[in-house]
C-alpha cells in the first residue's frame, strides 16, 4: 500500500487536533475543569508531545542557520554575485512586505472592525484609558526603538546572540564569515567550506528524521492551543480576526501568486502544493524559525530550487521577511486606533506603515513575537500599551495564520529569485 504523503498526514493530524481540542474545551467550559486520566490533564499531554517536537526543531536552528548562510554566501562567490543575489532578495522582501502592509491597511480601513455603528468600539472591548489621554500622546512619534534593530544586528558576543535566539546577529555574522571566506587562499577556504557544508547536510538529514514525527507533534501543538482557548468569536474582535484573515488571504493568493506567475513564470498552485508541508508546520508551530529546516527541504526537494539560492534566501527570510507579521502589525495597530477613536490622519497611518515595515525585519520567528513590534507602533501613535491585552484573545490562532504567510512569502521569494537566476525548477510554466 502506498504511504500517505506527509503533508496529508499533517493535515489530518491538524483536523483531529481541532476536534480533540474543541471537545476538551467544551468539557472545560461546562465543568470548569480540563478533562484527563489518572489526574493528568489531556491538555498537559498534548502540550508535552508538542513541546518535544518543537524542541527537536529548535535544536537544529542555530547550526542550520549558521552553516547554510556561510555555505550559501561562500558558494555564491565574491562581491558582484553576492550583490546581485542579495539585491534581488532584499528588493523582493521589501516590496512584498510593503504590499502586505498596504493590503492590511486597506482592508481594515474598509471594514472598520474597530467601530460599532460608526462609533469607536472602545467600551465593547473594555479599553479604559480616556480618548483625551490617547490623543494627547499622538504628537510624540519617537521611533527610537526601531534604531535598536540595527544595534541587535551587530551583537557584541555571537555565542550569546545564538543562545538568546537573536537570529539577526547570527545571520549578520554568518554573512560576513561566508563573504570573507571567499577572500582566503584556496588552502584555507576549501577545508572550511567542506566543514560547513558537512554540518549543513547533517542538519538537513536530521530535519528529515524529525519530520517523520511531525503528524504527532502537530497534533499535540494544535490540540493544546484549541483546548485552552477554543474558538469563541464575538463582536468587534471577531470582525478584526476575519478582516485579518481576509487580508492575509488576499496577499497569499493575490500578490504572491501573481508574482509567482508573472515574475517567476512558475505555476503558483504547484508551488503551493510543493511547500505545503512547510506551510502546515508553520501553521502548527507559529514559528518561522522552527519551520526553517522544513522550508529548506521542501523548497529544494519539491520545487527544485538550488541549494545555492535556498541556503541564502530562506534563513535570511525566516527572520527578515515576514509578510504576514507586517500585515498583522499594521492591522492590529489600526484596529486599536479605530477602537480608541483616534483621528486616523495621513501622519498616523504613515507612522503605522513605516514602523510595521521596519519592525517586521527585527521580529524574531517565534510565537507571539509581533506583539513586541505592535507595542512599538502603539507607543509611537500614542495608544496605551494595555490595549495589547485585547489582541491576546485571538493571538495564537492569528499567529498560526500569519506565520504560514510568512513562510509562504519566503518560499515564493526563493522560487522567484531562483528563476531570475536562470534556474529551471520543477514548477516552471
Ligand atoms: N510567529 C511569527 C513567526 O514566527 C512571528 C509573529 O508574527 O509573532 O513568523
Amino acid at each position: 500500500m502506498r504511504k500517505l504523503a506527509l503533508h496529508w498526514q499533517i493535515l489530518i493530524a491538524i483536523v483531529f487536533a481541532f476536534i480533540a481540542g474543541l471537545w476538551m474545551f467544551s468539557i472545560k467550559e461546562t465543568t470548569g475543569n480540563q478533562p484527563g486520566v489518572f489526574g493528568i490533564e489531556f491538555i498537559a499531554m498534548f502540550d508535552y508531545i508538542g513541546t518535544l517536537f518543537l524542541n527537536a526543531l529548535k535544536m537544529i536552528i542555530v547550526p542550520l542557520i549558521t552553516s547554510s548562510i556561510i555555505v550559501g554566501v561562500a558558494g555564491i562567490g565574491s562581491g558582484g554575485n553576492l550583490g546581485a543575489l542579495g539585491g534581488k532578495t532584499l528588493l523582493f522582501y521589501a516590496t512584498t512586505t510593503l504590499a502586505a502592509i498596504l493590503i492590511g491597511l486597506f482592508v481594515i480601513n474598509m471594514i472598520g472592525p474597530g467601530y460599532i455603528d460608526g462609533q469607536p468600539a472602545k467600551d465593547a472591548l473594555s479599553l479604559t484609558a480616556s480618548v483625551d489621554e490617547v490623543v494627547a500622546k499622538v504628537g510624540n512619534k519617537g521611533a527610537g526603538d526601531v534604531a535598536e534593530i540595527f544595534v541587535r544586528m551587530i551583537p557584541t558576543n555571537i555565542i550569546k546572540a545564538a543562545a538568546e535566539g537573536q537570529m539577526l546577529g547570527l545571520i549578520f555574522f554568518a554573512i560576513l564569515f561566508g563573504y570573507f571566506m571567499t577572500h582566503l587562499s584556496h588552502d584555507f577556504a576549501e577545508p572550511l567550506f567542506r566543514f560547513w557544508n558537512g554540518i549543513f547536510h547533517v542538519m538537513m538529514k536530521m530535519t528529515e528524521f524529525i519530520m517523520k514525527f511531525a503528524p504527532i507533534g502537530v497534533f499535540g501543538l494544535v490540540g493544546a492551543v484549541i483546548a485552552d482557548a477554543g474558538l469563541k468569536a464575538t463582536g468587534p474582535l471577531a470582525m478584526f480576526a476575519l478582516a485579518v484573515l481576509l487580508a492575509l488571504g488576499l496577499h497569499a493568493f493575490g500578490t504572491l501568486m501573481l508574482l509567482l506567475r508573472f515574475v517567476g513564470r512558475v505555476n503558483p498552485l504547484k508551488t503551493l502544493m510543493g511547500v505545503s508541508q512547510a506551510i502546515l508546520t508553520a501553521f502548527s508551530t507559529a514559528s518561522s524559525s522552527a519551520t526553517l529546516p522544513i522550508t529548506m527541504e521542501s523548497v529544494e526537494d519539491n520545487i527544485g530550487v538550488s541549494n545555492k539560492v535556498s541556503s541564502f534566501v530562506l534563513p535570511l527570510g525566516a527572520t527578515v521577511n515576514m509578510n504576514g507579521t507586517a500585515l498583522y502589525e499594521c492591522a492590529a495597530a489600526l484596529f486599536l486606533a479605530q477602537a480608541y477613536g483616534l483621528d486616523l490622519t495621513f501622519g498616523v497611518q504613515f507612522t503605522i506603515v513605516a514602523i510595521a515595515l521596519m519592525t517586521s525585519i527585527g521580529v524574531a520567528g517565534v510565537p507571539s513575537a509581533s506583539l513586541v513590534a505592535i507595542a512599538i507602533i502603539l507607543a509611537a501613535i500614542g495608544i496605551p500599551l494595555e490595549a495589547i491585552g485585547v489582541l491576546m484573545v485571538f493571538d495564537r490562532i492569528l499567529d498560526m495564520c500569519r506565520t504560514s504567510i510568512n513562510v509562504w512569502g519566503d518560499c515564493c521569494c526563493a522560487t522567484i529569485v531562483a528563476r531570475l537566476e536562470g534556474e529551471e525548477t520543477k514548477v516552471a510554466l
